[in-house]
């Protein structure tokens, strides 16, 4: 029995003149993301994108589930499912919905029957779709009743152009908008759990998102920036390809610890950061920068902190994490896959050097008075050509020599 997936798009649906570039870019990342896994044939109708697996020159077809997996991954999508082809003829209809769902049916107690008819010049109008589908079902699977309010099982057909197809529920896509329909920002990735599910929320926001990652070697070793690459191909599977940034530290970090004062040193430290990961911004068309910060959760991280730390950008910082518990940010760690990976035990620069009483309600004034009682002009630049980039794109498999 021929299969293919239905794709229902997301709310862009309701996006007015613009909707139109917006399907264009969800088709193209559906096609990138699918391509390795065969060939398909994609019409798009009423919101609704068809994929067809095709034969491949060897005679193979794509595996349904891989795809289906694939799509659920997909951002700017609101629903999926597979579906059975059928002719544009009743019989066929009927005998295929009864095998197709047979399991899913057998299994139920009430259903309805959906019925949409886009072709017209079908001879049957949808009520009688439904009323005579549901006669022919009611009769293969005795145990069955109709309710058409509550049903356990909604069996929809919807009769197209060229074919019908038959198909039961729906699958929650991963919503949000298409990457790169609201352009690209720099994410700073640490190796903790939060910052992870930072970029997946900006992501799926329509956010290209490229990543900075920054090292203090021999502080921090090398299995560290490993588990952060880890992460990024991790994320490649919602977010696309990923342009990894992996900058040096530890000369910044060394001038912070031997000309400012210990309780300034995360704040300044973070400053620095973000003044280094906005020029590389720059360079790379990015409009914003993002961080797993949330409200309260350590001293850096106190308004106060986040102000002095905001003082030091000229783009917007969004920190989508802001108002979450830890609890929700490792619930979504966990949906996204890279929770296993941020808890591995690697040091981060951002605990090498860490002040024992930190100000969590420092002054402005004060820090940047202490930032400037040292030249960090020359070691910022020093950082930004030394800084590494590595592209990640989906399927790629980093080094895991943990
Ligand atoms: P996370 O779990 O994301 O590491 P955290 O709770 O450990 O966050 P901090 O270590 O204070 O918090 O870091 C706050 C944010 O700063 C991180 O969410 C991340 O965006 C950024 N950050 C911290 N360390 C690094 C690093 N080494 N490279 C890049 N970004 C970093
Ligand atoms: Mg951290």
């Amino acid at each position: 029995m021929k299969e293919i997936i239905l794709v229902k798009y997301g709310e862009m649906a309701l996006k007015g003149l613009n909707k139109k570039s917006f399907e264009d870019m969800l088709t193209k990342n559906i096609k990138r993301r699918l391509k390795s896994l065969g060939s398909f044939c994609y019409t798009s109708a009423q919101s609704t994108l068809y994929i067809d697996p095709q034969l491949d020159e060897n005679g193979n077809i794509a595996d349904l589930s891989e795809v289906a997996e694939r799509v659920g991954r997909i951002f700017g999508i609101a629903a999926y499912c597979r579906a059975c082809v059928c002719e544009k003829d009743f019989s066929d209809i009927s005998a295929k919905a009864a095998d197709y769902l047979s399991d899913t049916l057998s299994m139920a107690r009430t259903f309805k029957v959906n019925a949409k008819r886009s072709d017209k010049a079908f001879p049957m109008k949808s009520p009688d779709i439904c009323r005579e589908l549901g006669a022919v079902l009611l009769e293969k699977f005795p145990d069955l009743s109709v309710d058409v309010n509550d049903p356990e099982v909604t069996v929809t057909v919807e009769v197209r152009d060229t074919n019908a197809y038959v198909h039961a529920e729906n699958l929650k896509g991963a919503g949000g908008l298409p990457v790169g329909s609201s352009g690209k920002a720099m994410l700073l990735l640490s190796g903790g759990i939060d910052s992870p599910v930072a970029g997946w929320m900006i992501a799926k926001r329509g956010v290209q998102i490229s990543a900075i990652h920054y090292v203090s070697p021999p502080y921090t070793s090398d299995r560290a920036r490993l588990k952060v690459e880890q992460l990024c191909e991790r994320l490649t599977d919602w977010c696309g390809g990923i342009a990894f940034f992996c900058v040096p530290f530890t000369k910044i970090q060394e001038a912070i610890r031997d000309n400012c004062p210990e309780e300034y040193f995360t704040i300044i430290m973070r400053r620095l950061m973000m003044e280094i990961a906005q020029r590389i911004a720059a360079k790379e068309g990015c409009l914003a920068l993002v961080t797993g910060e949330s409200l309260g959760q350590v001293a850096s991280q106190t308004m106060a902190a986040m102000a002095c730390t905001d003082a030091a950008c000229r783009v917007p910082v969004f920190r989508p994490c802001i108002g979450m518990d830890k609890t929700e940010i490792i619930d979504i760690a966990r949906k996204i896959d890279t929770f296993e990976t941020s808890i591995l035990p690697y040091e981060d620069c951002c605990t090498v050097f860490t002040p024992k009483h930190p100000k969590v309600r420092p002054k402005l004034e004060n820090i940047e008075a202490a930032q400037a009682a040292f030249d960090f002009e020359p070691l910022i630049r020093e950082a930004v050509d030394g800084t590494e980039m590595k592209l990640f794109t989906p399927g790629y498999k980093a080094e895991s020599s943990f």
